[in-house]
């Protein structure tokens, strides 16, 4: 519909350009169109084109204008004093950032469309903290905790990186509330009524999966994936470090120390673990109890990785550029870690996790939701390994059965990989009973060991000789396991490189060799 309005719209400009004789203008058009291709603008841009007459056929809505490290400063200062702008802090890898995309894109149509009855603008912007230069330089200075969060304030406020954090999801509440908060109207641009789409119109064309049926062959992992959890371990490390606001908040250091050593005995990949140990051990010294947060300390340790910047997804990687990744990752790590805990390490590891989740997994829906999740008896009552893998399966299947949804309305799946209660009978044949469809949780828990790679039911770790590494806090004898990581500690990291699976290897159902 909107397609065909632009293209007549267009035709209109055409021609009356044709008979006004002005070709000097709808060239000027033409090459604002192909700028309108570029994410990231020059300084000063957004302006030329908020001076530009509307747009031209299939032009597509110049808000929400997408800032970076480079020119955030210099397009705030352009900002007239007395415009106001609202800024939308995200990450690309954010699921609840895609749900959010099309209202916060309906909201910078209505407002490039419109000024205020005094002639202002409310600018529309958005910046993308996954990138770790946006963050350090541009995101964390606005002392953010989760993703997407919106903010409104005048050039003055963000020069000094102050917002109000603006409440409401869908684009009617934002419009609303600005309106609101400006005790102004906002009335359509005289020459730029068309530059957007309207917020009171159809809702916003989905993405291209939206009602897609999934393709017949699903290509279902078999096994859980060892490089996307190390690459999703290494992520969530650099997005810690990178996050002043994240490391200063109450609780975050006793929740890193905690992870830490959770990885520190449960990482499925020896290197990671060994990396893990060694922060774990000198965890005191690097960041002392009651001092300020050392973030370059922290930062000089590799837990694992191959440095390099971020490595490509492999089961995890989606079918279109914006769908998984680092999330499926995450979720990979926490199974593969419950499926490795020594026998009663249930408790522990679910303070570990949440604390993970609460304080550092910057998806603010995920993290919520997650921590809620937390509260219930179930989750109090997880002791051993097995309560612990069957408890996150369920509370991962009560995730899929909500995005399953979630995701059809907005169209944000990945639709070579739908969300189903997992696994399929194409991926564990007699996980349910043939006769109830039931799931059967004795064959469920066997299939969970194996598939994330931890030991059989029966060799599970022995409670006395590794869950003191995961323990708060650190008991004082060394146990085995932690002689080990101080022997690993002195060994030079060339040969815990060595040691490194080949990428992309698939789990094996043996133990880590650190604890056999
Ligand atoms: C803790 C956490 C909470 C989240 N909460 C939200 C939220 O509230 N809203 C939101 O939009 N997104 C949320 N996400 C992200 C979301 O769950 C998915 O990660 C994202 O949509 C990408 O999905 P995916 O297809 O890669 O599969 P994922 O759901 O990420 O799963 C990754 C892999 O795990 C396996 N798997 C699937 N289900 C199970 C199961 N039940 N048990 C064991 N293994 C399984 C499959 O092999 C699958 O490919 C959350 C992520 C995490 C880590």
């Amino acid at each position: 519909m909107h397609l065909v309005w632009w293209s007549v719209l267009g035709i209109g400009v055409s021609i009356l350009a044709f008979l006004t004789g002005s070709c000097e203008s709808l060239e000027n058009e033409v090459s604002w169109t192909h700028n309108l291709q570029r994410t990231d603008l020059e300084p000063g841009s957004w302006q030329r084109r908020r001076l530009s007459a509307g747009g031209v056929g299939g032009e597509k809505a110049k808000y929400p204008v997408d800032l970076n490290h480079e020119n955030f400063s210099k397009i705030i200062s352009e900002l007239d004093h007395q415009d106001v702008a609202l800024l939308e802090l995200y990450a690309t890898w954010c699921p609840a950032c895609r749900h959010f995309k099309p209202a916060y894109e309906k909201v910078g149509g209505f407002f490039d469309a419109r000024v205020s009855s005094h002639g202002k603008k409310v600018f529309v912007a958005r910046i993308d903290c996954a990138n770790q230069a946006n963050m350090k330089r541009v995101c964390d200075s606005f002392n953010i905790a989760g993703f997407p969060t919106v903010l409104f304030g005048t050039r003055q406020d963000f020069e000094q990186h102050h917002g109000e954090p603006v409440p409401g999801w869908s684009a009617e509440a934002i419009i609303r509330w600005v309106t609101s908060k400006t005790k102004t109207e906002y009335v359509e641009a005289a020459g730029d009524a068309q530059s957007g789409p309207e917020v009171t119109g159809e809702p916003p064309a989905p993405h291209d999966s939206a009602g897609a049926r999934p393709p017949a062959e699903i290509a279902w992992t078999k096994s859980a994936d060892l490089a996307d959890i190390e690459a999703a371990t290494v992520q969530g490390f650099d997005y810690i470090i990178a996050s002043q606001t994240l490391l200063r908040q109450e609780g975050a250091r006793r929740a890193l120390h905690g992870w830490v050593r959770m990885l520190a005995a449960t990482h499925p990949v020896s290197t990671c673990r060994r990396g893990s140990q060694q922060l774990a051990l000198k965890f005191d010294e690097v960041w002392p109890d009651g001092s300020e947060v050392p973030a370059a300390a922290l930062g000089r340790f590799r837990v694992c990785g191959r440095g390099g910047g971020i490595q490509p997804w492999r089961s995890c990687k989606g079918s279109r550029p914006d769908t998984r990744g680092y999330t499926c990752g995450v979720w990979s790590l926490l199974h593969a870690t419950a499926a490795i805990l020594p026998e009663d390490g249930g408790r522990a590891w679910m303070e570990a996790v949440t604390g993970y989740i609460g304080n550092f997994f910057q998806c603010a829906e995920c993290s919520r939701h997650f921590l809620i999740r937390t509260k219930k008896q179930d989750s109090l009552d997880v002791a051993t390994r097995r309560d612990a893998v069957l408890w996150l399966w369920r509370v991962h299947n009560e995730v899929n059965m909500r995005l399953e949804k979630v995701e059809r309305e907005h169209g944000t799946g990945d639709p070579a990989m739908p969300k189903v209660q997992w696994p399929p009978a194409e991926v564990c044949a007699d996980c349910r009973r043939k006769a109830t469809d039931e799931w059967d949780e004795d064959r469920l828990y066997d299939f969970l060991l194996r598939f994330y790679g931890g030991p059989p039911p029966d060799k599970a770790p022995a409670i006395d000789k590794h869950l003191a590494a995961i323990l708060e806090p650190m008991p004082s004898p060394p146990t085995r396991s932690t002689m080990q990581a101080k022997r690993a500690a002195r060994r030079p990291l060339r040969n815990l490189r060595q040691q490194s699976p080949p990428r992309g290897r698939a789990l094996s159902a043996a133990p880590p060799a650190a604890w056999s």
